[in-house]
């Protein structure tokens, strides 16, 4: 279960290239360092970059950006974060995020569609694999959530 993180993101990208275009929405990938392989369940970690991705492209207006970037951290993980230049978040609703059913402005939400379940799950699915998730978010400027995977040990050293 050894993944790829730079053809995994390039794949999920592609996924949401249409949409963006249809948005005008730049989508970009941002891969500076060598990456390690990353133990994960590949399928899983799509749903989670599925989510992040399309949570950005819903939250962005026309005109906005995106950004998936991916980094060696200390510790032997690799992060990878979706920031976009959207709607954002307001403080007080950051805490609660991660619940289940949790949505900020439920008319907002309701008008833009989805269950308010896609979160909580990333967040169940990042802990299994024994990475953290977390947000951050500039109410009215953009918002960007950043999970980390554990590396392969081999590559890590490298
Ligand atoms: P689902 O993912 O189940 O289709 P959802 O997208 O509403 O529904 P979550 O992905 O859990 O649910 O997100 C929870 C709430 O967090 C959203 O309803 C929205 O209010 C807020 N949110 C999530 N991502 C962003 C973002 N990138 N920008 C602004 N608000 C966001
Ligand atoms: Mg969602």
């Amino acid at each position: 279960k050894a993944v790829q993180v730079e053809e995994m993101l390039e794949e999920a990208a592609d996924r949401f290239a249409f949409q963006c275009r249809e948005k005008s929405i730049s989508l970009t990938l941002c891969i500076t360092d060598k990456l390690p392989r990353v133990y994960a369940d590949r399928d899983k970690i799509d749903q989670v970059l599925d989510n992040l991705i399309s949570n950005a492209v819903k939250y962005t207006p026309e005109g906005g950006s995106i950004a998936i970037v991916a980094a060696k951290r200390p510790g032997g993980m690799v992060e990878i974060s979706v920031a976009d230049t959207g709607i954002g978040i307001p403080k007080k609703d950051l805490g609660r995020i991660f619940e289940r059913f949790y949505r900020v402005d439920k008319a907002r939400s309701r008008r833009l569609g989805g269950t308010g379940l896609g979160l909580s799950i990333a967040k169940e699915i990042i802990q299994a694999h024994e990475g953290e998730i977390e947000i951050d978010s500039i109410y009215g400027k953009g918002t960007i959530v950043s999970f980390t995977l554990p590396a392969c040990v081999p590559e890590v050293v490298q």
